[in-house]
């Protein structure tokens, strides 16, 4: 069965003045149940907690931006989340709703345990709407935004595609107020389409082109299709299962390649190391190299921090940029012990390695 992983942003959810859009959700959860009758999983990660509340209770110039952040997410969740079990009941479809924080994906553990919650809830036709639990995740350690959490959802759920719709139609090749420019269908795996984005913002979401392109870059790399659309035009997500050629939207187009499961873990836990090793210029030519390769000990010339087996490191080469990370297979203490030997098991297994 395919898994379609939805992310729906703040504008498209919400109108100029703020106020919540019910005529724009109502439409979403018909697609949804369409999209879902036509025999796909789907998980919703949605925003507009925030906005919701704000709109509801309207700005508290009194309060600073975490209270108020604080506020409105607690107030306008239950009101995102009722409105969602009211349009989806009228399908006969149950919901479950899933608050998480950038933490809860640190550990292994924590992370299985979010993704069998979720596989169950699919297992038993329950759609899974996804939000980052606002009210207590205000320190630096929170998602920089929805759309990083939706491509962490569909990496750790295996999704087929992962459909972000916000209130344009995509990346455009040029200044979007320019007539001239127009939007990059297709963005192929060693595209470079940076000089293309932009860092403005719009609207209540948080999040910008520029993090939505780096997620859909990192995303379409482990091997999943990402989508960039308009959520605010009629029929969009129907439109895009239906023929995608016809919707005006960009694509990033999967690496065929993709990575295991574990590795996908890895790749989105740069903020979860606990230490770091050093290579030299030998060990980082045989990593980027071709073939599969393990990073052996021999190769490592320093090592920092405190980590234990199993804990995810920062793999840096002679010249201290990053360039992978990998699940220690020793101790940071045993690890300085071996430094440079050649007769031992690989530092970081190759199954364990990931090239950033
Ligand atoms: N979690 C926030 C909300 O529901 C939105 C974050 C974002 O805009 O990406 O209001």
């Amino acid at each position: 069965m395919k898994r379609i992983v939805i992310k729906i942003g703040s504008n498209v959810l919400t109108r100029s003045d703020g106020s919540i859009n019910l005529t724009r959700i109502s439409s979403i959860v018909d697609q949804v149940a369409a999209v879902k009758k036509a025999g796909y999983q789907v998980i919703l990660v949605s925003s507009g907690a925030v906005a919701c509340g704000r709109g509801f209770l309207g700005k508290k110039n009194n309060l600073d931006t975490v209270q108020q952040r604080q506020l409105f997410s607690a107030v306008g969740q239950v009101r995102l989340i009722s409105l969602y079990s009211k349009f989806f009941h009228e399908y006969g479809i149950p919901i479950g709703q899933i608050l998480t924080m950038k933490e809860s994906f640190s550990t292994r553990r924590d992370y299985l345990n979010q993704r069998s919650c979720m596989e169950v809830m699919l297992n038993n036709n329950v759609v899974p709407i996804v939000n980052e639990n606002d009210t207590i995740s205000v320190t630096e350690l929170m998602f920089t935004d929805n759309d990083e959490l939706s491509g962490l959802v569909a990496s750790m759920m295996d999704a087929d595609t992962l459909l972000i719709l916000s209130n344009v139609d995509g990346i455009y090749n040029g200044s979007p107020k320019d007539l001239k420019s127009g939007i990059i269908r297709k963005v192929m795996p060693d595209d470079d389409i940076s000089p293309f984005i932009s860092a403005e913002k719009s609207g209540f979401g948080r999040g910008g082109m520029l993090t939505k392109s780096a997620i859909a870059r990192k995303i379409a790399d482990e091997g999943i299709r990402v989508i960039i659309a308009n959520g605010c035009k009629a029929n969009i997500i129907e439109d895009i299962i239906d023929n995608i050629d016809n919707v005006v939207c960009t694509e990033f187009v999967p690496r065929t390649e993709g990575i295991s499961s574990v590795k996908k873990w890895i790749a989105h836990s740069t903020d979860f190391t606990k230490g770091s090793v050093r290579i030299d210029d030998n060990a980082e030519k045989v990593l980027l190299g071709k073939s599969a390769a393990s990073l052996l000990l021999v190769g490592v010339t320093e090592i920092q921090g405190y980590f234990e087996e199993g804990d995810v490191i920062g793999i840096f080469n002679s010249r201290g940029r990053k360039i992978a990370l990998g699940r220690s297979s020793y101790s940071a203490s045993e690890a300085q012990k071996m430094i440079g030997s050649h007769d031992r098991r690989p530092l970081v297994h190759y199954d364990y390695l990931y090239l950033v």
